[in-house]
């Protein structure tokens, strides 16, 4: 099959023919429809984080089952899945305590005396993430996808693959914002844009979305934004704290930098929180002031909007059919496989909310 190869950072994907195993017992083998081009992926294709190469990144994707193991249950050939990169095993402490996204059980991978699921001539490929999406096809486990509603756009149903589980789920779950509560959401990409979605969704009183680009502002205010900052016209942190006189109650970053993080936590009320989304470079160090956590402000990471994803991506479907959730004005540009160094190169500018990459049907 047709694949984006990884091989190093600094030097172009190049399109390949990978070999993909057949499904072992609990193994479902997809036929690639859609996949979102995520920024996450971008850090690795620019080296920020480490990953054995060469490999084929992507994990944002929906597509059509092909074949499924022996012992698959959940899931039948022609059936439409969204893929999910936390894969679980279902029965370890984290699982059983309804932390799915949490699963470190090494089981819904292949051990390394199994054939691999991918190789590039001849030579075993460590998959990513449990998916390699940037593919024709996609050889996971049966817990690492979920059927979707047939009549569900496929291009639309991958952006719930990741960034719109990580932006919604951080609202609804890691954060639980409840109705009434103000919030603040640093950065309108895919995932902040998600986020200011999730807000409006769970009746957030006011929702303040921040970026540096007035474009995206005006799209978070499409998703549900009831205030708008720019940091350009001033610093956010006191923006914040004038609009909503003392701070909000919950505060996402939605961009990965220690600068946007110090800020998320400087907004919050008394009592608030802040929930960081995005990928700071590991290493980094916060810069916060003791004195603001003796009233009860907290800072908290969040995996994948610490997902239940066989219930939440069905839930997350629902809501799209039924209008609530906006997903059409999260794709800006609909690609092939071949653009992909060019849709790399749009998420290093940063401007468009999510470039999709198209597989020819
Ligand atoms: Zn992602
Ligand atoms: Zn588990």
């Amino acid at each position: 099959m047709k694949a984006a190869v990884f091989h190093k950072p600094g030097s172009p994907l190049t399109i390949e023919q990978v070999s993909i195993g057949k499904p072992g017992p609990r193994e479902v083998l997809v036929r690639t429809v859609a996949v979102g081009m995520c920024h996450s992926d971008l850090h690795f294709v620019d080296g920020l984080y480490p990953f054995p190469a060469p490999v084929v990144l992507g994990h944002e994707a929906a597509g059509v089952v092909e074949a499924v193991g022996s012992d698959v249950h959940t899931v039948k050939p022609g059936d439409h899945v969204v893929t999910c990169l936390s894969a679980f095993c279902g029965h370890c402490a984290h699982c059983v305590t309804g932390h799915l996204s949490l699963c470190v059980s090494p089981e819904t991978k292949r051990g390394p005396e199994e054939a691999p699921r991918l190789s590039l001539a001849q030579k075993p490929m460590v998959q990513f993430v449990n998916l390699s999406a940037y593919a024709e096809q996609m050889l996971v486990h049966e817990n690492a996808l979920v059927a979707i509603n047939r009549d569900m756009p496929l291009d639309r149903a991958a952006l719930l693959g990741c960034a719109v589980t990580t932006g919604t789920g951080a609202v609804f779950n890691t954060a639980k914002v409840r109705p009434g509560d103000t919030v603040v959401i640093i950065g309108c990409g895919g995932i902040g844009l998600s986020a200011v979605n999730g807000a409006a969704l769970a009746g957030a009183s006011r929702i303040i979305a921040v970026d540096k680009l007035d474009s995206k502002l005006e799209l978070a205010r499409v998703f549900g934004a009831t205030d708008l900052v720019n940091p350009n016209n001033g610093d956010p942190v006191q923006q914040v704290l004038e609009l909503t006189r003392g701070g909000v109650h919950h505060a996402f970053e939605c961009i990965g930098l220690k600068q946007t993080a110090e800020q998320a936590f400087g907004m919050l009320a008394r009592g608030g929180t802040a929930t960081i989304i995005g990928m700071l470079k590991p290493g980094t160090r916060l810069d916060i002031d003791p004195y603001a956590l003796l009233h009860e402000r907290r800072i908290q990471g969040s995996f994948m909007g610490s997902n239940r994803f066989p219930v939440d991506l069905p839930n997350l479907v629902n809501f799209y059919m039924q209008g609530r959730l906006k997903l059409d004005q999260l794709i800006s540009q609909r690609i092939r496989l071949e653009q992909i160094n060019e849709g790399f190169d749009e998420l290093r500018r940063g401007e468009l909310a999510r470039s999709v990459i198209v597989f020819d049907q």
